[in-house]
């Protein structure tokens, strides 16, 4: 899964073209609208990417911890259900909703 991951931001980082390229970059202004809006996609997908890509990473950890596929707040044992949807859940479904709740 983070090998996955790490292909694909590899890939969004490709195509996605530099922000600050600077001299030499072509820049065509009939252009500029859309090639913005196609930027600010590739950005969203990779944050989203580099955000599930933490939660791997964590998810990994608590393996290594010993202490995966436990409520990383109150320590219940996450149902295999709920990892088999979200692997690298760290939040049984209580505390997950208490903490969507909060922000
Ligand atoms: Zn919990």
């Amino acid at each position: 899964m983070r090998d996955e991951l790490d292909r694909s931001i590899a890939i969004l980082q490709g195509e996605r073209p530099a922000p600050l390229a600077g001299e030499g970059y072509p820049h065509d202004s009939a252009d500029a609208g859309s090639t913005l809006s196609e930027t600010d996609r590739t950005e969203a997908i990779l944050d989203s990417a580099r955000g599930q890509r933490t939660e791997v990473l964590a998810a990994l950890a608590r393996i290594d911890g010993n202490t995966y596929g436990r409520c990383v707040d109150c320590g219940v044992e996450i149902p295999e259900g709920r990892l088999d949807a979200r692997p690298d859940a760290a939040r049984c479904v209580n505390c997950q909703a208490k903490r969507a709740r909060r922000r």
